[in-house]
């Protein structure tokens, strides 16, 4: 049974209540939005009694926490079809009400299955940018995503801008079945609104975008790298000893400090680069971060290359927040 609108927005307040994708192919430069990834077959990992993290390498990840009340979903994944996917794996487990879908960022890899979990009655809730950024960019987002439906052979017209039904602006505390589950807000990592899912008694956290395990991550949204950076060592610094990210496979806090080094040495590569008077393209040609270049995604090192060279030399990112 769904919550009334004067309740949720109690919880919006801060109340709490009781597939073969191709072999990665060269390191090339690529806008098509086709995957690129080594195909590992989806894993599903009980990381704490009732807590699920799917695993999907080419992808992305999810988790679905399993109580006597319902279920709580983490992101709704790239498609409709991948969600009744994701849907039927959490119907192996229970067959208790979806309660609620938390969208921890504004990517079309993660919340494109949203409407098959409207579908099934739950509360979908995410942070106030994370909402203003589906609506400003899903037009972007379909569009980034055309490459991969193709190859999947999924029907775009199948996917339905689906927004939160509540939003919040700080920190959330939920609790279903006993369980208590916090929404975290740190300000902007990768992406304004960006979500971190805390379970504190499991001490395990669901990052979303900020962090993936050994997983070049996307820039050209961010506002902040600083506070991205500070973010992933804050996180690495609380009482959690499972990160599990939007992309990747089960991360530890060394996994995290990685991340926070590796986009360090990014921005820091990058400015340096900019403060040389180097064009984008002599960038590109020069500055390859090859340190880092066996990370997931480095095939993508051009195009992230060319928006933070936006970002630098023009003070906004490349998909910003308008
Ligand atoms: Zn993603």
């Amino acid at each position: 049974m769904k919550l009334p609108a004067v309740a949720l927005w109690a919880v919006a307040a801060g109340l709490t209540f009781a597939f073969p994708a191709p072999r990665a192919t060269a390191q090339q430069a690529t806008g098509d939005g086709a995957v690129y990834e080594k195909d590992i077959p989806i894993q599903v990992t009980e990381v704490a009694p009732g807590l699920f993290y799917q695993y999907h390498h080419a992808e992305s990840n999810n988790a679905f926490l399993v109580t006597d009340e319902g279920v709580l979903v983490i992101d709704s994944r790239q498609h409709p079809r991948r969600a009744e996917e994701l849907l039927a794996t959490i119907r192996k487990y229970t067959d208790k009400p979806i309660k609620w879908l938390v969208n921890t960022h504004a990517h079309g890899d993660h919340y494109f299955g949203n409407s098959v979990f409207k579908r099934e009655g739950a509360t979908i809730i995410a942070h106030r940018d994370t909402a203003g950024m589906m609506k400003a960019h899903y037009g972007l987002e379909m569009k980034r995503r055309m490459g991969y439906f193709k190859q999947q052979k999924y029907d775009p017209g199948e996917v339905k801008l689906v927004l939160p039904d509540v939003t919040f602006d700080s920190n959330v505390t939920l609790t279903l079945g006993g369980r208590t589950v916090e929404l975290l807000y740190m300000g902007p990592g990768q992406n304004p609104g960006d979500t971190q899912v805390y379970f504190p008694k499991e001490r395990v956290m669901f990052t979303g975008g900020p962090f993936s395990k050994n997983s070049w991550a996307n820039p050209s949204f961010t506002p902040s790298m600083s506070n991205w950076v500070d973010m992933l060592r804050k996180i690495a610094a609380m009482d959690v000893d499972i990160y599990l990210g939007g992309h990747g496979d089960i991360g530890n806090k060394q996994d995290v400090l990685h991340e926070a080094q590796m986009l360090s040495d990014f921005d820091a590569g990058m400015r340096a680069a900019v403060a040389k008077g180097m064009s984008k393209d002599e960038i590109i040609k020069n500055v390859r971060f090859e340190q880092y270049k066996d990370v997931r995604n480095y095939y993508r090192m051009n195009l992230f290359i060319s928006s933070y060279y936006h970002f630098l030399t023009t003070g906004r990112p490349e998909n910003a927040y308008p």
